[in-house]
This record gives structure tokens, sequence and C-alpha cells, in this order.
């Protein structure tokens, strides 16, 4: 069993990086890859955690793109160097254009009669990227709602009072970072698109086109219908079938790590196709 799609106090996640590690070998898994959103500040941590607890680990990042239509686009970029300076510039544009939306995000609320300062929300987030997931435990913590699903509804969903579009890169300006930062791009969770078989069809060959290696065909909110739609995506544009459980720890309480709501099981191989695919792409590229 693998666990290709995580999050730690990095972003939303509540484990921190070195937790989460060694949760992923108390679970007995085989491999372990850390995508928190936007950042690869959890990566150092984790690599030397894993490296101590002799736990295969893939760095990772999940970026989120720009994308019409009703569902949203996230893309996974696997083996990064967290030290690479493209990466972590583009990295940057995205947390200061967040911390701006936070801001705007408390003035709606501020607005609508909620007491909430953004020092409030900052602590919620525990030194990571501040997001709305922060946002809703605290109006959980306020009384002003009782879960945070009902603080999403009221609040912060998109088209909600509260709600803030994110600062979104383009698909390219994604795939080129993660490429400038050594690593391989990975459609995340293709079901939350939310596009017909035709469409996804579609979609998968024009990112395929910007250098697509691989797509998320294991995901806890994939029918095994969906599932099987992916491999077979997978096979006809040569892509890594990868998956994860999108585990945040207490921030998304039924999703436990490597089994998501129970119904995930992702091979072993998918690490060592993912592994292998990225080291043929690497010496693809460099020269020597
Ligand atoms: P942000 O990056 O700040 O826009 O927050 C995105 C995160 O919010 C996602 O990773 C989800 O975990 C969470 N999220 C988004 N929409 C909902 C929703 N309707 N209910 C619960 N959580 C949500
Ligand atoms: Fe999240
Ligand atoms: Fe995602
Ligand atoms: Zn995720």
């Amino acid at each position: 069993m693998v666990d290709l799609h995580t999050h730690s106090t990095a972003s939303d996640g509540t484990y921190r990086p070195a937790e989460l590690v060694r949760l992923a070998q108390g679970e007995g898994l085989y491999a372990l890859a850390l995508t928190d959103h936007d950042t690869v500040e959890g990566l150092s941590e984790a690599l030397s955690a894993a490296k101590e607890a002799g736990l295969r680990f893939v760095p990772g990042v999940e970026i989120s793109v720009r994308f019409e239509g009703s569902g949203h686009c996230h893309i996974l970029g696997y083996f990064v160097d967290p030290e690479n300076e493209v990466l972590r510039r583009t990295l940057s544009l995205l947390q200061r254009a967040r911390e701006e939306r936070n801001a705007k995000m408390v003035e709606k609320l501020q607005a609508l009669g909620v007491e909430i300062t953004l020092e409030e929300v900052a602590a919620r987030a525990g030194g990571g990227e501040i997001g709305r997931p922060h946002f809703a435990a605290l109006l959980v913590e306020k009384g002003v709602v009782r879960s945070p699903e009902e603080a999403f509804e009221k609040y912060l969903r998109k088209g909600a009072p509260a709600y803030v579009p994110k600062a979104r890169l383009s698909p390219e300006e994604a795939f080129s970072a993660i490429r400038a930062g050594g690593g391989i791009a990975v459609l995340a969770h293709p079901v939350h698109l939310r596009l017909s078989p035709e469409e996804l069809t579609r979609y998968v060959a024009r990112l395929k086109e910007l250098g697509l290696s691989g797509i998320e065909a294991y995901y806890t909110d994939h029918s095994p219908e969906f599932t099987a739609l992916c491999l077979e995506l997978a096979r006809r544009f040569e892509l890594v079938p990868t998956g994860g459980s999108d585990f945040h720890g207490r921030n998304k309480p039924d999703i436990k790590l490597g089994r998501g709501l129970g119904n995930l099981r992702v091979p072993d191989e998918c690490y060592d196709r993912l592994y292998a695919r990225w080291e043929r792409e690497r010496t693809a590229l460099s020269p020597g």
C-alpha cells in the first residue's frame, strides 16, 4: 500500500511533516508522498524523517491551476527539489497572493458581523500556509457555525458571501515550475474536474501535450468505474497511474492515511512506476 497524496501543517493538514512520516511507517506503507498546497516548506523535515525511518519518500507539491468549468484542477508535482529557486519563486508569488486573499476574507467576515482577526486565523495554521480550512476551523471554535461544512456552506464556498477567489497559475506555468524544480506533473483527483468521460479525455490529451506524466487514478472519491476510466486514459496517453488519500489529518477526519474513506488501496507498483518514469524523464532531459 502506498499514499502519494497527503497534506501537513505546512499547508492545511494537522500533522507535522515528520509526524506524517512516522504515521506512514506505523501503517506499514511502502511509500509516502507529501504534497502540500502551493508550498515545499514541509519537504526538508519530511525528507530527513523518512531517511531516518527508512521509508520511501516522494517530495511533492499540489498546485491549483486555472480551469474553465464548474470543477477545479489541481496538478501534483513529484520528485521536486525543495531548494530549487525557480520553483520557490513561483510558489512564493502564490503565497503572497494568498496573504492578500486571507486579509480580504477577514474583511468580508468582519463586514458580515463575524468578530475575527488575521492573527487568530494565523494561529490556527500553526506557521504554515493559511487557507479556507483554517478559517472554517476558527469559525467552529468561535461558535459561529457548528461544523467546517457549515462554515463552507454559509461563508467560504465559491459564491458564498466571504469567498475570495484564489490567484492561480495557468497549467503551462505550473508544469514549467514543476519541470524547473526537477519534478514530473500528475493530474490530481480527476473526478473534481467534473467533466464527462469525453471532456476528460480531451482535457487529458491537452495536458499530455504540455508534458503530463501521470494521472491520479486511485482516489477515495472515485467510483470503481471512474478509476477504470482513469486507468484506461493512463494506458492510452502513456501516463503513470498514481493514487493517494488526500490525507489532511483532523481537518478531514474521515480520511485515513493510505486508506481514504476505507475504499482506497493504491498498489505499490504506482510508486515504482512513478519513480522509474521520473528517472527516465530526468535522464532524457539532462545532458550526461
Ligand atoms: P483554499 O486553498 O484556501 O481555497 O482551500 C482549499 C481547501 O478547502 C481544500 O483543500 C479543501 O480541503 C477545502 N474545501 C474546499 N471546499 C470545501 C467544502 N465545500 N467543504 C469542505 N472543505 C472544502
Ligand atoms: Fe487541502
Ligand atoms: Fe486537491
Ligand atoms: Zn490535496
